[in-house]
């Protein structure tokens, strides 16, 4: 249960004064993103961090002040000069002066009433704005402040700019914050008093306070002791959450899982290769691994194409040699499939017992596979997400693995760890991950690295190409296929869309067709399970030779002999993305192409993607490029999948308080397990904050 003192911080942000049904889903989209259905609460609001400043400090007289700056300037008010009747292209003036000169105020379509109020004439009013100079005259048009001497204090000479969406100003915005500040609770404090002094952190009220009401720029600069505060509130929130998560995953293991080798002896020699050293290290790390009583918790990274998949069967042998059994999760129906139909020969050669579950097992079958997998009659599981759904009951699962892990969010992350009881886990990666990533989304995992790819393989030879050039690499693809090439088409959508100038896979397709005919193919998520199955199954066994497809075959689909891949508007596609599509050629021996079809003129970050797509095809160096053209949060696909971004932190700021946060929760917990402490549940407080409610479920109660 969430401590009541923070109710304030979670009720959404229509339940504040002066915050009405409109306005509370123009904030909620920007806030919460989407179509602002689902509203914000208060505690985005005081999260919602200002990204510049207003400075109106500057209070010149009005012969002194400078063109085109903000002023803040003293006046007394001489006349009024309205636009003639009936006339709205005639705004409305109102002469003003002090001891140095004149200056006219300029309302278009201005309020004569209002204004009457506002400029009493012969009355000193201070007025902010940024002059104009036209012909030796001080203009201001639509000063942003009007306020009388006694008022002086409700023009902010230093003002926070917020990101904004339409349907919020600048002072509504101001406003709302304002509002919740002053409902923000006193909390305790979470911090150990030894790191706030050494790094002089205020408290969260003070830091929020300051924030949102800079007396200087350096207030609102992440480089803030205020702003440093609060990033590392989130991070010891978010480490506290994975160590907490670690912790009972190894303490409620007490299990060893060891093999006597026999399906895995039958599993390599009906294997067509011997394994990589890369891949016989990692097997047997993940091996002894699961030897040990503690719960396994380790991270597979191999770029595509090391061979992770041949890394997961042994390991899941292993495990079923021990009398356990096994589940791989994949994150799209295509790879379950096409991870079923490669595995069945070696399961039938080992006496492995194998089934498959997708959200296409319905009724009776489904019904079946859950009887068998709770009697025990299925010794590996292979499944999309549906494997960790309510009714999926296993008789003794001794090895969960997660393929593709990045895809996943926490959510299934955390239902794949309560599930097994005492499961060993292994997540697989393509995406190598930078070391403050794994850090930050995964906490402290083991990892073990497929830094060498099967031998043979030669380098990908990758060129890009604009779309002028469309024809001549159509008549090449067309003596590709004449030489019974295998050829992917990557297009960016399924449809045409009148708002884009893009031609879609389906007219692709289409035009293809018209010079090829049959030798052409198509697939795309759009399309019916079992129509996705037959173009994929049509193009592996060469009945086309041309697979136009959308980002559906982005991850892990194996056809080991198509060698040329073809990626149109290739400047609309992410890096990570552009390298994982790659990797679908270049698995079997023969010499591979991508071609990188783009429609110019590029823009320069697109320039810059494409630019490193041809100098590496080193994934690590491709993810770190990546991570500095686009920032931390899309590397994971964590847009899509919904794992936490950060409302406050940011790595280029914050990083090193990263490592900081790990050791501080690590340290908390070994001194606190179940945070009973004071400081403890303050620390409960710090977690419900950050909507980290199902790391303090894991709390024993009380
Ligand atoms: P990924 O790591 O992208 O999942 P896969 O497991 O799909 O890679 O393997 C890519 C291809 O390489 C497959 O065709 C697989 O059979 C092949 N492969 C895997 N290991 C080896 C090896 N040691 N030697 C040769 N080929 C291998
Ligand atoms: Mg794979």
């Amino acid at each position: 249960m969430r401590p009541a003192l923070l109710n304030p911080l979670f009720a959404t942000v229509d339940s504040l004064t002066g915050i009405g049904p409109k306005l509370s889903i123009a904030l909620s989209k920007l806030l919460r993103g989407g179509d602002g259905k689902e509203l914000a609460q208060v505690g985005d609001l005081l999260f919602h961090l200002p990204s510049g400043l207003i400075d109106r400090r500057k209070q010149p007289k009005i012969m002194e002040a400078h063109e085109g700056v903000l002023s803040t300037i003293k006046v007394r008010v001489d006349r009024h000069e309205p636009p003639p009747r009936g006339n709205h292209r005639v705004p409305y003036k109102i002469m003003v002066h002090d001891d140095t000169g004149e200056l006219t105020l300029v309302y278009f379509r201005g309020q004569s009433r209002w204004l009457d109020g506002q400029y009493p004439v012969g009355e000193i009013r201070y007025i902010s704005g940024k002059v104009e100079w036209y012909h030796g005259r001080a203009n201001m048009v639509h000063p942003d402040y009007v306020v009388a001497p006694e008022n002086l204090d409700e023009l902010p000479l230093m003002e926070p700019v917020y990101p904004l969406v339409s349907g919020v100003s600048p002072k509504i915005m101001k406003r709302s914050i304002a509002t919740a500040l002053s409902i923000l609770p006193e909390v305790p404090e979470w911090i150990e008093p030894s790191i706030l002094d050494k790094h002089r952190w205020p408290t969260v009220q003070f830091s929020l306070n300051s924030i949102h009401n800079p007396q200087d720029i350096l207030d609102i600069s992440p480089e803030s002791i205020a702003w440093k505060r609060l990033a590392y509130d989130e991070l010891l929130a978010g480490q506290l959450a994975l160590a907490l998560v670690r912790s009972r995953m190894k303490k409620s293991a007490g299990k060893s899982w060891r093999g006597d080798g026999r399906m895995r002896k039958a599993i390599l020699n009906a294997l067509p290769f011997a394994l990589t050293g890369a891949q016989e290290r990692s097997v047997k790390e993940i091996l002894s691994d699961m030897e040990q009583p503690d719960r396994m918790l380790r991270m597979l990274q191999g770029d595509v194409g090391s061979g992770k998949t041949a890394v997961a069967l042994l390991s899941a042998a292993a495990a079923i040699e021990a009398g356990g059994q096994a589940a791989i999760m994949a994150p799209t129906e295509i790879l379950a499939r096409q991870h079923f139909a490669s595995t069945q020969p070696l399961a039938d050669a080992a006496g492995i017992r194998l089934a498959v579950l997708t959200g296409r097992e319905k009724g009776k079958a489904r019904e079946e596979i859950y009887a068998r997998l709770t009697s025990g009659d299925i010794d590996l599981l292979l499944g999309t997400h549906a494997l960790f759904q309510s009714g999926v009951e296993f008789k003794n699962l001794a090895l969960g693995i997660v393929d593709e892990q990045h895809r996943f969010g926490v959510h299934q992350r955390l239902a794949l760890t309560s599930k097994g009881g005492a499961a060993d886990i292994l997540v697989m990666t393509a995406t190598p991950i930078p070391r403050t990533l794994v850090l930050t989304f995964f906490g402290d995992m083991d990892v073990s690295k497929l830094d060498e790819k099967p031998a043979q393989r030669l380098p990908i030879k990758t060129n890009a190409l604009p779309m002028e050039r469309l024809d001549e690499l159509i008549s090449r693809v067309q003596s590709a296929v004449a030489n019974g090439e295998k050829i992917y088409w990557l297009c960016p959508l399924v449809e045409d869309n009148d708002e884009l100038p893009i031609t879609s896979a389906e007219s692709r397709f289409k035009s293809l067709q018209n010079l090829m005919g049959q030798n052409v193919g198509l697939v795309h998520g759009r399309m019916k399970p079992a129509e996705k199955d037959a173009a994929m199954l049509d193009f592996k066994e060469g009945r086309t030779r041309v697979l136009v497809a959308t980002t559906v075959i982005e991850v892990g689909v194996d056809v080991p002999d198509a060698t040329i891949m073809v990626i149109e508007h290739a400047e609309r596609f992410g890096l990570a993305q552009l390298h994982q599509l790659r990797g679908r050629v270049g698995r079997g021996t023969k010499q591979s192409t991508c071609l990188l079809l783009y429609k110019a003129p590029l823009e320069e970050v697109a320039q810059a993607r494409l630019k490193i797509m041809r100098e590496t095809e080193d994934g690590f160096r491709i993810a770190e490029e990546d991570l500095k053209l686009r920032g931390e949060g899309e590397i994971l696909g964590t847009r899509q999948s919904g794992a936490p971004g950060f409302q406050i932190a940011q790595m280029e700021h914050h990083g090193d308080l990263l490592e900081m946060a790990r050791d501080d929760a690590r340290l908390i917990l070994t001194k606190d397990p179940e945070l009973q402490s004071t400081r403890g549940e303050a620390l409960r407080i710090l977690l419900y904050l950050f909507s980290k409610d199902e790391a303090v479920r894991l709390l024993r109660a009380g």
